[in-house]
Parts: structure tokens; C-alpha cells; sequence
């Protein structure tokens, strides 16, 4: 039996490797994809000790820093979890047990759910500006989101798209001001506010979106490719078979430690939200988030520390 099993190999769930390793706690780190989110990001200008640095590269070195304490990333998907007498197993082609858990599954992309999304996905419909832009070289485009993912989006789609929309349902980006100002310098990008997308249309791929307001007297707007940057849900399905709490939004309840309703049980990073915290997701966070989780696991192992009994008292804000 392991001391730790981490399920997610993201910011997250490596950090937390890192932290365990250098606690010494017996751990596995399992995750299909190391790198997770990470690897979809374009350009980061905020995670502190790189002026700028591409995701997958960030990536690359969150996975070297773990493999130096010699922890080897489980590729396998993670089938099933569950409590057994004196901790817990974890299913995959094998099964393996552990005294506790980090959960650090992270999200996947949030949909629209509007007629043409499903049909026309993958056909001019991406959930990632930073990796499918490049297909889009001199097409027209729009993105659809008000957030960072959506702004940083544009203005990547603008390095190869002829013109970009950016489609926001309010007339106020929740993106970092300065994202906002430098897409607001590309002369290619047009921006549609308080406005939604209703449809996608196409019939092999992407023709064109019907727009909920007339857009210069019309609701519909020629474009070849749409990003669909709104956001993530939680991966709590695994989290959920353990009696794991979520919130009304499914993500994992933790409290400051990263401790769950469930005694040994941890998460970080996107799948969790901390009781009374603002949800916020960053790469400095979620590494944050998985180095308290492996704290809170040492001293768990070696002192007995419980959630506190303030647990879950405090809503969300
Ligand atoms: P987000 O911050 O949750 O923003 C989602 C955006 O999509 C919001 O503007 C939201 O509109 C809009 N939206 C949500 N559901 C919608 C729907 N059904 N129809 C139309 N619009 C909808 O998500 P994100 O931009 O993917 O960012 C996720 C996290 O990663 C954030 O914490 C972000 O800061 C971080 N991130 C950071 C960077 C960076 O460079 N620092 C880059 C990417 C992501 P409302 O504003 O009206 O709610």
C-alpha cells in the first residue's frame, strides 16, 4: 500500500508529487495525459519566475522536476476509486491502494449546447484557440467568451486568422485588463459584445453563426471557424463515486488545507474550490493548491490532522 495515490497529473497534481517527494511520502502519480490544461496553453506572462513562457514548455519542466525525484507519471486511465479498510483503492487496468488521496482531475471545456455544435465539432468548431488557430491561417473567425481563455484566444487567432470576431454575451470582459488592452491594438480583431451565438451553421463544416442581436443589420456573420472559449466544468465523476461533497457547481468542497468531507481524501487545482474563496484559476494556483494538499497529506500520515470543524461552513462568494 502507498502512502499517497495522485490522481491528475496537471499544475496540480505534479506539484503535489513534487511536494510529496520532498516529504517522503510513498506515493503514485497517475494522469493519461501529464501536462493536462497546461498543455493547451498558449502564452503565460503571470506565472512568476518566467517573464513569458509557452504552456507546453511549462509543462515540460513541471514534468522533468518530477521525474528528478524519481517519480514516473502512470499514463492509465483511472476507472474507478473507492474506500476500502484503512484507505483506498484506485482501478485501473490493475488496482492499486493507497492510505490517501489527492484528487486533481481538473475540467474539461464547458459547451454551448446550441444547434450545430455537436454536428459541426472538429469540422471549423474548436475548444482550444491555442492549439487548432494555426488551421485558420488568412479564414475569417470568431471567438465566443469574455474570459482570459477567449481574449488570449484572439489575439493568438489574429497571428494567423485574416479577420477575428470575438463574440461576449455581456459589454464587459472578465479577462485581465492588460489581455484586454492588447487584443484592443490588433486592427483584425472586431468585437461583438453584449451579444450570443445561437447557432453554428454548415454543412461539412463551418459556414456561419446566428447571432441572437442583428449584428450591422444582420443576425447572421460569415465565418469559417468558431473557438468556443467559455470556460470549464469540473471532473468530479471520480470524485463523486468516493462521497466526495461538490458544490451546486460539482466542484470538490475543500476546505483551506485542501481537505475533503471524506477523512484522506485531498483535492487541488480546478476540480476543487475552496469554501468561502473566490474561484480562481491559475497555473499559480493550482500549483499552490496541490503543494498544501501534499502538506496536509504529510501531516495527516504522521499527526492524525483532520478537516477542521469549520468544514464547509462558509459559502462560496
Ligand atoms: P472563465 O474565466 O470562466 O470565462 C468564461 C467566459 O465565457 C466568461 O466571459 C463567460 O461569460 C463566458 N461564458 C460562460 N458560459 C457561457 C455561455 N453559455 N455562453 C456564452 N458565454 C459564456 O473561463 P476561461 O477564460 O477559460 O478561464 C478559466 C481560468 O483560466 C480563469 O481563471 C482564467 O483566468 C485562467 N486563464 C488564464 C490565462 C492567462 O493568460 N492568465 C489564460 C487562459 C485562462 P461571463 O463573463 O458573462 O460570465
Amino acid at each position: 500500500m502507498q502512502d499517497l495515490i495522485i490522481v491528475g497529473a496537471g499544475v496540480a497534481g505534479m506539484t503535489a508529487s513534487i511536494y510529496a517527494s520532498r516529504y517522503k511520502i510513498k506515493h503514485f502519480l497517475f494522469g493519461e495525459k501529464p501536462g493536462g490544461q497546461g498543455l493547451l496553453a498558449g502564452r503565460v506572462e503571470n506565472y512568476p519566475g518566467y517573464v513569458a513562457i509557452n504552456g507546453p514548455e511549462l509543462m515540460q519542466k513541471f514534468g522533468e522536476q518530477v521525474k528528478s525525484y524519481g517519480v514516473k507519471v502512470k499514463q492509465e486511465k483511472v476507472g474507478g476509486l473507492a474506500k476500502i479498510e484503512g484507505g483506498f483503492e484506485i482501478t485501473t487496468r490493475e488496482k492499486f491502494q493507497a492510505k490517501t488521496l489527492i484528487l486533481a482531475m481538473g475540467a474539461s471545456y464547458r459547451h454551448l449546447n446550441i444547434p450545430g455544435e455537436d454536428k459541426l465539432a472538429g469540422k471549423g468548431i474548436s475548444y482550444c484557440t491555442n492549439c487548432d488557430a494555426p488551421f485558420f491561417k488568412e479564414k475569417t473567425v470568431a471567438v465566443v467568451g469574455g474570459g482570459d481563455s477567449a481574449v488570449a484566444g484572439t489575439v493568438h487567432a489574429a497571428s494567423f486568422a485574416s479577420k477575428v470576431f470575438i463574440i461576449h454575451r455581456r459589454d464587459e470582459y472578465r479577462a485581465e485588463p492588460a489581455w484586454v488592452e492588447k487584443m484592443r491594438k490588433v486592427e483584425k480583431v472586431e468585437e461583438i459584445l453584449s451579444n450570443e451565438v445561437k447557432e453554428i451553421k454548415g454543412r461539412e463544416k463551418v459556414e456561419g453563426v446566428v447571432l441572437k442581436n442583428p449584428y450591422q443589420g444582420s443576425s447572421e456573420l460569415k465565418v469559417e471557424g468558431v473557438f468556443i472559449e467559455i470556460g470549464q466544468v469540473p471532473s468530479f465523476a471520480l470524485a463523486k463515486q468516493l462521497g466526495v461533497e461538490l458544490d451546486e457547481r460539482n466542484y470538490v468542497k475543500v476546505d483551506p488545507a485542501m481537505a475533503t468531507n471524506v477523512p484522506g481524501v485531498y483535492a487541488a487545482g480546478d476540480l476543487a474550490a475552496v469554501q468561502g474563496g473566490i474561484l480562481f484559476r491559475q497555473f499559480v494556483t493550482a500549483a499552490s493548491d496541490g503543494a498544501r494538499a501534499a502538506a496536509s497529506v504529510y501531516q495527516y500520515l504522521h499527526q492524525g490532522v483532520v478537516p477542521s470543524p469549520s468544514w464547509g461552513k462558509k459559502n462560496l462568494t
